[in-house]
């Protein structure tokens, strides 16, 4: 077997997947080299990561503390900026990208890469909730990998291994569903946020774990799911299942149903990722279902979630409407977060966003950048009033 050692470029590794991520590069140092790392923010982390991984080069987004990484950090490149982070996603020079950014920021990121001819283990599903046309054009184009991170569509991705899409019946994306699945609706417009931010399976960042307490997550994966395994929308479906141990299945055309399991805990699909298509040895917690003992499994309620119903209502209708849905989703998610408007204002708001903007069919990158900017300052329009 061959080991040869793949060159990383990690871009958010100072949040949870970029930590976890760069936890299996320690454990296999002989077949993954960190060659760049970017962090928006925590500078000291950054500074911790590159003293011990020794990048060439890392990207700080936040251009005040670009002082501070350089005296740190003698003997590497310190990009900083916007700028400075598209600047990495654009360089040849190594051999994967893991995309760990948060939001719709790390969109255009991926864009670079792809166009640079480096292939992507992508955490990051607003790229393709945002431009996964654009973004299947510029893979076959430049003949670069896309490797999911998502559990879900890892899961998705294992199953699929030696089969045929042509026999493929449908994809069954399973939720945990959240922390309010038993919560009655009634109750949901006096949900805080210190409860929205307690998912009882998953530890994750601040925003994809609100986006699990209103279900928003689950529609934006059935997007993911929709540009990564080009199957129509009907043929994608989402099943709650509350102990997250099956991370999603494949039903195939004879009934036989694929599904992968595991520990919910994202170190597995960030590994497989980067070690496609080898599954490497590691001594962390393994599953052991008689612990376990129950695997339970109900519909969604897309009454009470109103947000998985959005999502499908923006794929159906293609075009700008994913994009809108994606950054209105975002900036009511932080509102929310502020304290600045309840938990049942974010769908509201993303219903408003995508009922007033203005409709595309085909957008290219500049108008989903434009649309982007629209969205926020939409959004942040609406706060107001
Ligand atoms: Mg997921």
């Amino acid at each position: 077997m061959s080991s040869k050692t793949k060159n990383l470029s990690v871009l958010g590794s100072t949040g949870s997947i970029g930590v976890n991520a760069l936890n299996v590069v320690r454990s296999y140092p002989d077949l993954f080299k960190i060659r760049s790392l970017s962090a928006h923010s925590q500078a000291d982390l950054l500074i911790e990561q590159a003293l011990e991984f020794q990048p060439a080069a890392v990207a700080i987004g936040d251009a005040t503390q670009s002082a501070k990484v350089k005296a740190a950090l003698p003997g590497i490149e310190i990009l900083k900026g916007r700028s400075g982070l598209l600047e990495l996603a654009s360089r040849d020079d190594v051999d994967v990208m893991l995309n760990g950014l948060v939001g719709s920021a790390g969109m255009e990121p991926s864009i670079c890469s792809i166009k640079a001819g480096v292939d992507i283990a992508l955490s990051n599903k607003e790229s393709l909730v945002m431009a996964g046309d654009l973004i299947n054009r510029l893979l076959s184009e430049n003949k670069v990998n896309l490797y999911p991170v998502d559990s879900e569509h890892s899961a998705i991705w294992q199953c699929l291994v030696g089969e045929d899409m042509a026999h493929v019946k449908r994809l069954v994306v399973t939720g945990s569903g959240g922390p309010f699945r038993t919560t009655p609706k009634e109750a949901f417009k006096d949900i805080t946020v210190a409860q929205a931010l307690k998912h009882p399976n998953w530890a994750m960042g601040r925003k994809i774990t609100i986006d699990s307490a209103t279900m928003m997550n689950k529609g934006l994966e059935v997007i993911e799911a929709f540009w990564l395994f080009h199957l129509p929308v009907e043929k994608i479906d989402i099943v709650i299942h509350p102990q997250s141990i099956i991370h999603s299945m494949v039903e195939m055309v004879d009934g036989s149903v694929k599904a992968q399991l595991g520990i919910p805990d994202m170190k597995i699909p960030i590994q497989y990722a980067l070690s496609y298509p080898r599954h490497l040895k590691q001594d962390w917690e393994q599953l052991d279902l008689t612990k376990i003992g129950t695997l339970t499994f109900e519909a969604p309620d897309l009454d009470k979630f109103k947000c998985i119903q959005l999502a499908f209502d923006a794929l159906q209708e293609g075009g700008s409407m994913p994009v809108v849905l994606n950054v209105a989703n975002e900036e009511a998610v932080y509102q929310f977060l502020d304290g600045e408007i309840p938990f049942t204002a974010i769908p509201e708001l993303i219903t408003k966003a995508m009922e007033s903007h203005e409709f595309l069919e085909h957008p290219d990158l500049d108008d989903i950048l434009a649309l982007e900017k629209w969205t926020q300052a939409f959004i942040k329009g609406v706060k107001r009033s």
